[in-house]
C-alpha cells in the first residue's frame, strides 16, 4: 500500500510524505512523490496524520475479579483498540497466590489467540518467586514484572519481597512496575469507614487519599535507589505521586511514569449519584486539580506514557459486586474497579493537543514510542522507519467521533467519557501492513495478532 501526501509524525519529526508498506508486513518505503507500482493500493492522506500504531501498555482482558470476570476479553477488546489506532497490547498475567506464574503465563497466552492485533505480557508476582521464576518470564520475552503496594487480601507484597525481586529484575534485565498505594493504610481507613456506617461510592476516593499514593510510590523510589532496579509507576493519578516520581528523577532513580486517559478527563465528583459506582477504579478519581498537575507533567516529560488500565465491566455486573449478589453489591468495597478506555485513549490524549496543552509530537511519543522504548518493542513498533513494522494509523484530525457506550465497540454498556466528541479518529488502520480498521470499522481477522517476545533491558554496570 501507497500512503500518499500525509503528515508523518514519529520520532524522526514531522513531513509530509508518502509511506509504503510491503508484502514483508513492513515499511519499505518514505518519500516525496513516491509512484504507486501498478498493483499497488494508494491511500489519499493528504490532510490526515500518519503515525506509528499506538501501543496500550496497560490492559486486562478477561481477568478474573472475584465472582466476576473482566467484560471484555482479548478478541473484542483487541478489536476495539485497533479502531480507536492501537495495534499492540502489553496485558498483565494476574496469577493468584499459590498459583504458578508461569502456568498463569500459559492460560494467558491460550486466552489471547483470537486477537486482532499483536500483543505482548508483563507478569505479576502476587508474592515472593524464586530468582529462577524471574529468569523464566525474561526468557519467554516478558521483560517486565509488576508488583503492587496495595490490596494485602490478595496482591500486596511486603517491602522485603520488593527488594528481593528488584534486585532479581537488575540481574535479568527485567523492567519493575509497580502500583503505589499504601495497602495496609488504606485497609485500615476502609475498616473506619464501615464501621462508622460509612457505605457509600464516595469513601472508595476517601479512604484512597492522594497522600497514601504519593508515599507509596515515593517508597517504590527509594528502594529503586538502593536496589538500582530501573522502575516504571503505573497510573500516575496525582500530584503527590508525580511530586515523588519528579523528586527520584532528579536523583538519578531510574524511574519512569504512567498516567491514563480517566486522571486527565474525570474527577472525584463523578463518584457522587445514582452511576457512582460505574467510576469506581484506583486509584482513584481525584479532584480536578491534579489532571492540570499531570497534563504538564506530560507535556514537560516528567510522564512518559499514556495507557489505560483497560478493565471494563457491565453494569449488572458493577451492582452485583465483587461477589455476585442478586441484591446487589452492600458497600463501596464490593464494587469492582477498573474502567473502558483501550479504544479511546489516543483520541483523549489527541484531545490535549486540540487544547494545546501538549504537541502533536508528545501525543506520538506518549502513545506509541515511549512505550515501545520501555517495554523492549523498538525499534520494531513505536516508529515509521523503513525496516519497523508497518504499524501505521491514519489520523482525520477533523473526524467527529461519539464516545457514548453505543457508538463505541469494547464489550461494556457505559462509557466513562459518554456525552463527549472526539473531534479526530483514525480513517485506516494497519496492523503489519494488513488494514485492520477503517472509518471506524473493524475490517481485520481474529488471530492475526501475534505474541510478541520483548527485549530484556540493556545490562545496568
Ligand atoms: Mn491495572
Amino acid at each position: 500500500m501507497l500512503i500518499r501526501g500525509g503528515t508523518l509524525i514519529d520520532a524522526a519529526g514531522e513531513r509530509v510524505a508518502d509511506l509504503r508498506t510491503g508484502d514483508d508486513s513492513l515499511v519499505t518505503g518514505i518519500g516525496v512523490d513516491l509512484e504507486p507500482g501498478p498493483a499497488e493500493v494508494v491511500h489519499d492522506a493528504r490532510g490526515k496524520l500518519v503515525i506509528p500504531g499506538g501501543i496500550d501498555a496497560h490492559t486486562h482482558m478477561q481477568l478474573p475479579v472475584g465472582e466476576l470476570r473482566v467484560s471484555d476479553d482479548f478478541a473484542s477488546g483487541t478489536r476495539a483498540a485497533a479502531i480507536g489506532g492501537t495495534t499492540t497490547i502489553i496485558d498483565y498475567v494476574t496469577p493468584e497466590r499459590g498459583e504458578d506464574p508461569m502456568a498463569a503465563v500459559a492460560k494467558w497466552r491460550s486466552w489471547a489467540e483470537p486477537s486482532a492485533i499483536d500483543w505482548g505480557l508483563h507478569l505479576t508476582y502476587t508474592e515472593a518467586v524464586p530468582e529462577s521464576t524471574v529468569a523464566a518470564g525474561v526468557e519467554a520475552g516478558i521483560t517486565s514484572f509488576k508488583l503492587y503496594l496495595a490490596y494485602p487480601d490478595r496482591l500486596q507484597v511486603d517491602d522485603g519481597t520488593i527488594v528481593n525481586l528488584m534486585r532479581s529484575a537488575r540481574r535479568h534485565g527485567s523492567l519493575v512496575t509497580l502500583h503505589c498505594e499504601n495497602g495496609d493504610a488504606i485497609e485500615e481507613l476502609r475498616r473506619e469507614a464501615l464501621a462508622g456506617g460509612h457505605k457509600a461510592v464516595i469513601e472508595h476516593s476517601r479512604t484512597r487519599p492522594a497522600v497514601l499514593e504519593g508515599e507509596a510510590t515515593e517508597r517504590a523510589t527509594v528502594l529503586a535507589e538502593l536496589t538500582g532496579a530501573s522502575i516504571y509507576v503505573v497510573h500516575v493519578s496525582s500530584a503527590n505521586s508525580l511530586a515523588a516520581v519528579r523528586a527520584a528523577r532528579e536523583r538519578g532513580v531510574d524511574v519512569q511514569a504512567e498516567t491514563c486517559p480517566q486522571y486527565l478527563h474525570l474527577d472525584a465528583s463523578r463518584l457522587t449519584g445514582t452511576d457512582a459506582g460505574n467510576f469506581v477504579c484506583a486509584p482513584p478519581l481525584r479532584d480536578p486539580w491534579h489532571a492540570e498537575e499531570l497534563w504538564e507533567g506530560l507535556a514537560r516529560g516528567w510522564i512518559q506514557t499514556v495507557a489505560t488500565d483497560h478493565c471494563p465491566f457491565w453494569r449488572a455486573d458493577r451492582r452485583a459486586g465483587v461477589f455476585g449478589r442478586r441484591e446487589g453489591a452492600q458497600d463501596f468495597t464490593e464494587i469492582p474497579g477498573g474502567l473502558a478506555g483501550v479504544e479511546t485513549r489516543l483520541a483523549l490524549v489527541w484531545a490535549g493537543v486540540c487544547s494545546g496543552r501538549i504537541t502533536a509530537g508528545d501525543w506520538v511519543r506518549l502513545c506509541a514510542e515511549a512505550p515501545a522504548r520501555t517495554f523492549g518493542l523498538w525499534p520494531t513498533k513505536g516508529s515509521l522507519a523503513v525496516g519497523c513494522d508497518a504499524d501505521v494509523v491514519v489520523w482525520d484530525p477533523e473526524r467527529r467521533q461519539s464516545l457514548d457506550a453505543p457508538d463505541l465497540d469494547m464489550a461494556t454498556d457505559h462509557s466513562p467519557y459518554a456525552g463527549m466528541v472526539s473531534k479526530g479518529w483514525p480513517e485506516l488502520v494497519l496492523s503489519r501492513g494488513h488494514v485492520v480498521a477503517r472509518d471506524g470499522l473493524f475490517v481485520g481477522q481474529q488471530g492475526w495478532g501475534r505474541y510478541v517476545a520483548r527485549a530484556p533491558l540493556p545490562p545496568s554496570l
